[in-house]
């Protein structure tokens, strides 16, 4: 068998969408798990697609999400250029669009605009597609000849017979037959002099020894026309896996409009690498046993494009978040701590413990900005309604929350050690000597220094990061408002 040999192939326009990381994580799922290689190339044939600095974005969304490519621009493996306007320099496309022309598989065609805004058009899959009806086709070698001496502008079209069928093999939906008549007769080499993407990717993934090509199934309908070119080229073709589409919650095509359609949206909304990569391996790929979790490793031990499923895959942000959250949880807490501290910083401003606070909302949020509504009261004690001191099942009432306050205040001005275990202690003998349950104390307390009805720890270790001075004018704060 040959040496595995994968490519991601992306166009350099923006932000890398979802869609896009999800085949160049099949493509290095692939290549890793065959021992062999991950390609990056990058596709600048469409000039007037490109964006300024989408290259670095490619190359900064793979390091971050760990898809290290073993060739590229930046990493000679003898298959370059890497770039294609670099292999465009080359010659390489001109001289294989010729050789087709040699063989009647292609063919200049001099038609101008005018003519060609005057052809039929037809609805093909919801897009208005001109075939183009031969006219060049029939040019004798002489007119072609001078016209090309005349510097004439012209494209190179694929000379595709009107009668017969074709067939191609995709890994996902078997052997795919289509009419010929169906077929246009696409170009191959632009005015400009550059290929398009439609031929430039079967002349590099046939000369770079690409041995399986995975990309979003919208590329579906022209595998037909790649596939005659490479039987007239006399290639094998590769191995096509072609993926379902990644919709929203509504079943619609991922847009921007989502505004977590890109790989920077969710690392900017505070998603991890590893949560996102984990996330997309599983939006149409899924293991035997259903298991959910998995480290990049974990996946290319793992991976077996034949389990990708042809239904499309709905992105669920939902679970992405939860996903997220287990990742946090499992996280070291240095590294934990070292990523929340600019989150923890934005809402606390006081001296306070921040690493004690990171210790209690880790395993509480799901992403980083969750921080935020967790930790707020620390900073300032928000304005709370008295009735949040009523629980029925602590079994407190603003009167018993007043009478325990009460008790409590003096023996936290008395109590120096004011670190959780000291304070658990000392409220602990006030809950036995007063014969109470824990949460009747408890709750109070939690109440008067937080103002909140959830927070990310108990009492005792709200009133250890708050210290004691600030804990007891929040408690004096509680008797005030129970006493009013
Ligand atoms: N340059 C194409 C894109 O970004 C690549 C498609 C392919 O993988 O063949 O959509």
């Amino acid at each position: 068998m040959d040496r595995v040999r994968t490519r991601f192939a992306p166009s350099p326009t923006g932000r890398m969408h979802v869609g896009n990381l999800r085949s160049a994580l099949y493509e290095f799922l692939i290549a890793k798990h065959a021992k062999g290689d991950f390609v990056l190339r990058i596709e600048d044939t469409d000039q007037e697609r490109l964006v300024e600095g989408a290259v670095d974005i490619i190359y900064r969304t793979l390091q971050e999400a760990g898809l290290v490519h073993d060739e590229g621009p930046d990493k000679d493996g003898g298959y370059g250029p890497y770039v294609q306007s670099e292999r465009m320099s080359t010659g390489i496309y001109m001289k294989y669009a010729k050789e087709l022309i040699d063989k009647g598989e292609a063919y200049y065609c001099f038609c101008d605009k005018e003519r060609l805004n005057s052809l039929k058009t037809e609805v093909v899959e919801g897009k208005e597609i001109m075939l183009y009806d031969k006219h060049c086709l029939h040019l004798s070698k002489e007119e072609i000849e001078a016209n090309l001496a005349a510097g004439k502008p012209f494209v190179i079209r694929q000379n595709i017979p009107k009668e017969g069928t074709t067939t191609f093999h995709d890994e996902l939906y078997g052997d795919i037959t289509v009419e010929n008549a169906e077929l246009d007769d696409m170009i191959l080499i632009k005015s400009d002099g550059y290929p398009t993407y439609n031929f430039a990717n079967v002349v590099d993934d046939h000369t770079m020894n690409i041995t399986h090509v995975v990309r979003g199934n919208e590329y579906l309908s022209s595998a037909p026309k790649y596939q005659r070119l490479y039987d007239a080229f006399g290639w094998e073709s590769p191995v096509y896996i072609h993926l379902p589409l990644i919709t929203d919650e509504n079943h619609k095509k991922l847009s921007k409009r989502s505004g977590h359609s890109s790989f920077e949206d969710l690392i900017e909304q505070g998603f991890l690498s590893e949560a996102v990569v984990n996330y997309i391996a599983l939006l149409g790929w899924s293991p035997e046993d259903n298991r959910e979790i998995f480290t990049l490793d974990e996946l290319i031990a793992e991976f077996d494009y034949r389990r990708i499923s042809k239904s499309p895959a709905v992105f669920d942000y939902t679970k992405l978040k939860w996903m997220n959250g287990e990742y946090i949880k499992a996280m070291e807490f240095d590294r934990f701590y070292e990523l929340a501290e600019p989150y923890l910083r934005k809402v606390v401003t006081k001296d306070l413990d921040l690493r004690k606070i990171a210790a209690m909302v880790k395993s509480r949020i799901e992403v980083f900005p969750d921080i935020e509504e967790h930790i707020d009261f620390f900073e300032t004690l928000p304005e709370y309604d008295v009735s949040m001191y009523t629980h029925k099942k602590m079994k407190t009432t603003e009167e018993s929350s007043l009478e325990v306050l009460r008790d409590v205040l003096p023996m936290l001005e008395a109590q120096d050690d004011f670190c959780n275990d000291a304070l658990y202690a000392l409220l602990s003998d006030y809950v036995a000597k007063k014969g109470v349950k824990n949460g009747y104390v408890m709750w109070p307390v939690r109440t008067a220094v937080s103002g909140k009805q959830m927070t990310p720890g108990g009492a005792t270790e709200l009133m250890e990061v708050l210290g004691k001075e600030e804990s007891v004018a929040r408690i004096k704060r509680g008797i005030e408002l129970l006493s009013r």
